[in-house]
């Protein structure tokens, strides 16, 4: 009995790590999208993925470098170094492990890819690809929760 409450706690502690993460990652990327360096950068993901359309993987991407600089820059500001901070004070070290696995394996080719839709379960591919046609909505890494809390949830037509 005593494991089995055990158990549900520790994975309610992980769900709610989770969560919170991704509440974070949401609000940096969407206050991002109006905070001057930020912007700066952020938008040269936004301009590279319009130009180029879907990415693929590439070894850089084992060193979380992604695309061009100021690509890199965008992905470290909002993304690598929150994470780091985030396991850093939460102690839930999994999580930045668990990023790193993503951003170096999988991001580049599910993210931006047209045809990959794994949704509601990850907000990759198509639902993130809304995204770059109308930055004010879908701002959410993984989960849409936070963009249908926060209205700026945006379905994408099949
Ligand atoms: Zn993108
Ligand atoms: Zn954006």
């Amino acid at each position: 009995m005593r494991l089995c409450v055990n158990l549900i706690s520790k994975s309610m502690e992980y769900i709610f790590a989770f969560l919170a993460w991704t509440f974070c990652l949401y609000w940096i990327h969407r206050v991002g999208h109006k905070t001057p360096v930020v912007k700066t950068a952020h938008h040269d993901h936004h301009k590279f993925i319009n130009i180029h359309g879907k990415t693929k993987w590439h070894w850089n991407n084992l060193f979380l470098f992604n695309d061009t600089w100021t690509s890199t820059a965008d992905l470290w500001i909002t993304e690598v170094i929150p994470t780091l901070i985030f396991s850093w004070v939460t102690g839930h070290w999994w999580i930045s492990v668990f990023y790193y696995l993503w951003a170096a394996l999988i991001q580049e080719v599910v993210e931006h890819n047209p045809k990959f839709s794994l949704y509601p379960f990850l907000t990759s591919g198509k639902w993130h690809l809304v995204h770059h046609r109308d930055p004010g909505k879908n701002f959410g890494l993984f989960i849409p929760v936070w963009d249908i809390l926060f209205k700026t949830y945006k379905p994408y037509a099949s």
